[in-house]
């Protein structure tokens, strides 16, 4: 689904790259963690998946096709984003928000709103909460809306870095356990963004260990608890 070929991105011509040597192919329907210390390059590699950055070197291909070959909003189209500050639009509902990549693809409105009345029963909220603003919601509730809103339009592939990082302990648990239903239940692609072992460990099929800006392990989490 996903590969990586001799990828390389430097931000500057002199310093270490961001990311180099990156070789790894992500089969449809896998849970891949990539985990690391800060600064290791984990950030780079998600932008680097869905264009908001260009390798240096190297070529990434998803479904065979490189990315910079594909068209900017048929990728978007194809792969959800979540990020740790998930930007909820302030002024726009909840509904809205949900539906931001929809109105973006110009899908009509009767078919936005039955999504994100579809979406909105799978993460426990009820519909009521869809005319809500972001403000009117605690940091859980809204980080499951920008979760929802990377599964609006049901993209194969779903990036996600660090989604649960600003949340309390039980939250981030709760909406671990959630999430990890939802990826078997809708059979997505996931490639998860993580500083934390035991996040990687509950949620991987696959783990990919980075430090700085290299891969220097990959394996399940078994693999990775009985080879640390
Ligand atoms: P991580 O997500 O693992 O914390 P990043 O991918 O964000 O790591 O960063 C990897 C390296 O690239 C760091 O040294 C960081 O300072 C550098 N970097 C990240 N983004 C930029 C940028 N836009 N311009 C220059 N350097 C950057
Ligand atoms: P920034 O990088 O400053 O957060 P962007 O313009 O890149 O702003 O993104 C705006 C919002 O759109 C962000 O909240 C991000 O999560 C979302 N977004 C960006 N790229 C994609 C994508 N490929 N698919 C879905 N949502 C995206």
């Amino acid at each position: 689904m996903l590969e990586f070929k001799d990828v390389v991105k430097k931000y500057n011509d002199n310093g270490k790259p961001a990311v180099q040597n990156m070789n790894l192919k992500v089969e449809k329907g896998e849970f891949v963690v990539f985990i690391g210390p800060s600064g290791c390059g984990k950030t780079t590699t998600m932008k680097m998946i869905n264009r908001l950055q260009e390798p240096s070197e190297g070529k990434i291909f998803l479904n065979g096709k490189n990315v910079l070959d594909q068209d900017p909003v048929h990728l978007r189209r194809s792969i959800g984003y979540v990020i740790q500050q998930i930007g909820l639009i302030p002024h726009m509902t909840v509904g809205e928000n949900i539906s931001l990549v929809g109105s973006l693809l110009k899908w009509d409105k009767k078919r936005q709103q039955a999504r994100a009345e579809e979406l909105i029963k799978i993460v426990d909220l009820p519909e009521s909460f869809l005319q809500r603003y972001p403000h009117e919601l605690s940091g859980g509730q809204q980080q499951r809306i920008g979760v929802l809103r990377a599964l609006a339009v049901d993209p194969p592939l779903i990036l996600m870095d660090e989604p649960f990082g600003a949340l309390d302990p039980i939250t981030r648990d709760a909406l671990q356990d959630e999430f990890k239903k939802l990826q078997k239940e809708m059979d997505k692609t996931i490639v998860f963004v993580t500083h934390d072992m035991d996040e990687a460990i509950k949620l991987a099929d696959k783990i990919v260990i980075m430090n700085q800006g290299e891969i220097v392990q990959v394996g399940t989490p078994d693999d990775i608890l009985r080879n640390p």
